[in-house]
């Protein structure tokens, strides 16, 4: 997936031999290969490719694995007022473009992009399991989801394997299940948006999902100004320049994943839509005149133990 993949797996030897815990993890990778080959929008034998391949009114039944991630997705777009859409290629393949030729797009061509993107122009059948673009020259990009569906993958043939204990990484997304050891939970890091090498803020979690998405990843520099890899569906432009990251917890990495994103176009605002949401929490990292701050969902620190260090 472009990314790094970690797994951790704690194990009582008297109960499970390394070879089984070996054997799951093998099969977690394996998971989240499989997940990659039907997510990609760069393979072009991926489901999510051929689904790329529509023209408008065109339907196509897909597997009820996709279907099921794009309904999931289709509703945080409706919670997150538009701000995560899956719809967004035709602005991503715009920006990537201009990436590579080193100039900013045209007024027309955003214009035109901008036309086809909107998550209403899709149109799920739940009898027949079929999708359908309303409009031509659509099409969906699961990289804003995808790593947090495979990352609860992992963690779910974990659980059906017996494993009670793992930590799993892919990129900025992980998942925390049951504890590092009987006396110590699974504790991870933030890391500093500006300063390689370092963490900004540890939490405990346990049974919780954790997804950090922002500028410092992946971005580019046109004309001296910083783009971010995340767009704003209703603008057509990158996230501006004062969102450095957010980072969401929750009870699965699918929904982490997709509220990361939306949160670093909503910033602020998106607080009030994770109170709403319910026992998910956000961390938000904001540079304001060169100074970084970090904003987090109120009460966070009766719920778990954070340490933070100065930005
Ligand atoms: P990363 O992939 O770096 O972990 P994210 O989870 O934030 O970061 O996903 C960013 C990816 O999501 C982009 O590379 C793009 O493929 C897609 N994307 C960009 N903007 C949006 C958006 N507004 N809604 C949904 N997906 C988006
Ligand atoms: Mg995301």
């Amino acid at each position: 997936m472009g990314t790094v993949v970690e797994i951790k797996v704690s194990i009582d030897p008297a109960r499970y031999s390394q070879a089984r815990a070996n054997d799951a993890i093998n099969k977690a990778f394996d998971e989240i290969k499989r997940i990659e080959e039907v997510c990609s929008v760069f393979k072009d034998t991926s489901e999510i490719s051929r689904i790329n391949r529509l023209g408008k009114d065109e339907k196509l039944e897909i597997t009820g694995e996709v279907f099921n991630l794009i309904r999931k997705t289709l509703d945080y777009s409706e919670r997150t007022g538009g701000a995560f859409d899956i719809t967004v290629k035709p602005l991503v393949d715009l920006w990537s473009k201009a990436k590579k030729a080193n100039k900013l797009p045209g007024e027309g061509e955003l214009k035109d992009a901008l036309e086809r993107v909107g998550y209403k122009n899709i149109v799920l059948d739940e009898a027949a399991h079929t999708i359908l673009f309303k409009k031509d020259g659509m099409g969906i990009d699961l990289g804003g989801a995808a790593k947090g569906y495979a990352t609860d993958r992992a963690i779910r043939l974990f659980k059906d394997s017996g494993i009670d204990s793992a930590l799993v990484t892919s990129g900025g997304d992980m998942y925390c299940l049951g504890k590092r050891s009987a006396q110590e939970p699974w504790r991870v890091g933030i890391r500093h948006p500006r300063i390689k090498g370092r963490i900004f803020l540890e939490i405990s979690l346990k049974e919780r999902a954790i997804s950090t998405s922002g500028d410092y990843e992946r971005y580019f520099i046109l004309y001296g100004k910083r783009y971010s890899h995340i767009i704003d569906p209703r603008t057509g432009y990158p996230i501006g320049d004062d969102i450095v990251s957010a980072s969401v917890i929750s009870a699965d990495s699918t929904t982490s994943d997709i509220l990361a994103t939306a949160m670093c176009i909503m910033g602020e605002k998106g607080f009030g839509m994770i109170r709403d949401l319910g026992g998910m929490d956000a961390i938000l990292v904001k540079e304001e005149a060169g100074r970084l701050t970090a904003k987090m969902s109120k009460d966070i620190r009766k719920r778990y133990d954070i340490s933070q260090e100065k930005l």
